[in-house]
């Protein structure tokens, strides 16, 4: 029997334990594993993309345990009702191969992203960061203001989206939550006096959101919406001005803000900051930027971390998805 955690199980279990808290110890799930990062396989995601979206699989392994996901990013999806990321994920026993659990990874995709996020923002960003700017106000918005409200203490959040119903609908949403919100009038409206700013906006293009009229020293860049070729959110020239940080390098160099620019920029694993192998912020000036794609890894601590807290919690159902015989060499028996 494999064990499951479908979209019902997955918002019972946000509303027992409370997102902020789910958030919290997600966070330290994924940063339990980048610490051991040698320890995992690791590939740049398998995409297959088309005319207006993509669809990827992202495996990784840690000997033990091997976990997958597929994911899709379709930015016209909305204009049809339809969510831009849908998301659903594997965990598999190594030994056996056999499938172990399952789990609905739609929103379990937008918190492990937003948990990434503020992983990375807890070890480059400023530590006294209280105002956020987010430009984006879509499915992941919610999510990441939350994140960086319960891992770094964020009190403030800036926020702009080109569609006036997301900025309601993001305002209604975190209306309890304690955070301060303010509507801008642009995405540099947003960006003044923030100290971290997110951009997490879906353009199938290369757009240049993130100015440098709009970056401040000592700002940190948490660019999320910029995850497949062909689409970016940051001029180059902040790029160039700026200390980033990527999950796996060589997935980076072909989705990222950095994509198809190998050597032109230094950039620092978060894996290796998190375990002190090399530096993360090193003065109040400098401008950090967080170049996330949403690595296979990220993935595999959220598969982690929810499959412990379900079960704990007693969230799962069983599918019989593998079938169980007395012989296992006659498998055609199941049918006599
Ligand atoms: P969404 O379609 O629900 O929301 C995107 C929002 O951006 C929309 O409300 C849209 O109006 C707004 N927008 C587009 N262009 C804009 C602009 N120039 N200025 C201001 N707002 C603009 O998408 P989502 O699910 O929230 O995802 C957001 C982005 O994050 C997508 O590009 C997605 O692919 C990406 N993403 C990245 C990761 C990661 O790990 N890095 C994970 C999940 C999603």
């Amino acid at each position: 029997m494999v064990k499951v955690v479908d979209v019902p199980a997955m918002v019972r279990l946000l509303k027992g334990h409370g997102v902020e808290r789910f958030l919290a110890e997600l966070t330290d799930y994924i940063s339990d594993d980048f610490r051991r990062w040698p320890a995992f396989d690791k590939s740049p995601r398998a995409a297959t993309h088309s005319k207006d979206g993509v669809i990827e699989l992202m495996p990784t392994c840690d000997g033990v345990l091997y976990g997958f996901k597929y994911v899709n990013g379709h930015p016209v999806n909305t204009r049809h009702g339809k969510l831009t990321v849908t998301a659903f994920g594997v965990l598999a026993d190594v030994a056996s191969g056999y499938p172990l659990f399952m789990a609905e990874m739609t929103l379990l995709t937008a918190l492990r992203t937003a948990a990434s996020s503020a992983l990375a923002a807890r070890h480059v960003a400023r530590p006294e960061s209280r105002v956020m700017a987010l430009i984006g106000t879509g499915a992941q918005a919610e999510f990441q203001a939350l994140a960086f409200k319960a891992v770094l203490g964020i009190e403030r959040i800036r926020y702009f989206d080109l569609d006036p119903a997301a900025m309601v609908k993001f305002a209604r949403n975190l209306s309890e939550s304690g955070l301060i919100l303010e509507a801008a009038t642009s995405a540099a409206d947003a960006a003044a006096g923030a100290d971290i700013l997110t951009t997490a906006t879906a353009a199938k293009t290369r757009t240049e959101l993130v100015t440098a009229a709009m970056v401040r020293p000592g700002m940190h860049i948490n660019a999320i919406g910029g995850d497949c070729p062909g689409k970016t959110e940051v001029a180059p020239d902040v790029l160039g001005g700026a200390r980033i940080f990527v999950e796996y390098t060589p997935q980076t160099l072909i989705e990222g803000e950095i994509q198809a620019r190998d050597g032109a920029f230094d950039v620092t694993e978060l894996w290796e900051v998190i375990t002190g192998s090399r530096p993360g912020r090193r003065n109040a000036a400098e401008v950090t930027l967080f170049d996330s794609v949403g690595f296979a890894i990220e993935d595999f601590a959220a598969l982690r971390y929810v499959h412990d807290l379900a079960t704990a919690r007693g969230e799962t159902v069983e599918l019989d998805l593998v079938p169980g015989v007395a012989d296992p060499k006659d498998l055609f028996g199941l049918l006599r």
